[in-house]
């Protein structure tokens, strides 16, 4: 079980919702990537300990190319010099 929160750049409009930072989902660990289409954050399951096919691509584009995210350093993918930080009135999901 993981909790998503609302993150959002503090230099332009963007915000993504996921946990952030490397986490378990029930499918498998996950690490948060920026997707090399569209240049959105999402968290991508890095492999599957029950076996189970990954096959999560970027839900807004269908792109499978990615890189990683540096979750320490926080930088926005759409903007220039923009931090992304947790939103502390942020949507809480319980993902699984
Ligand atoms: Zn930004
Ligand atoms: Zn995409």
């Amino acid at each position: 079980m993981a909790s998503w929160k609302t993150h959002n750049c503090n230099s332009c409009d963007y915000s993504f919702v996921g946990s952030g930072k490397p986490d378990a989902l029930m499918m498998g660990p996950t690490i948060p990537v920026i997707c090399s289409g569209c240049n959105v954050i999402y968290d991508r399951i890095t492999h599957s300990p029950i076996g189970a096919e990954l096959d999560r691509s970027c839900e807004e584009c269908d792109s499978e190319e990615f890189i990683p995210w540096d979750y320490m350093a926080k930088k926005c993918p759409q903007c220039e010099d923009g931090i992304i930080g947790e939103s502390d009135e942020g949507v809480i999901v319980m993902a699984d």
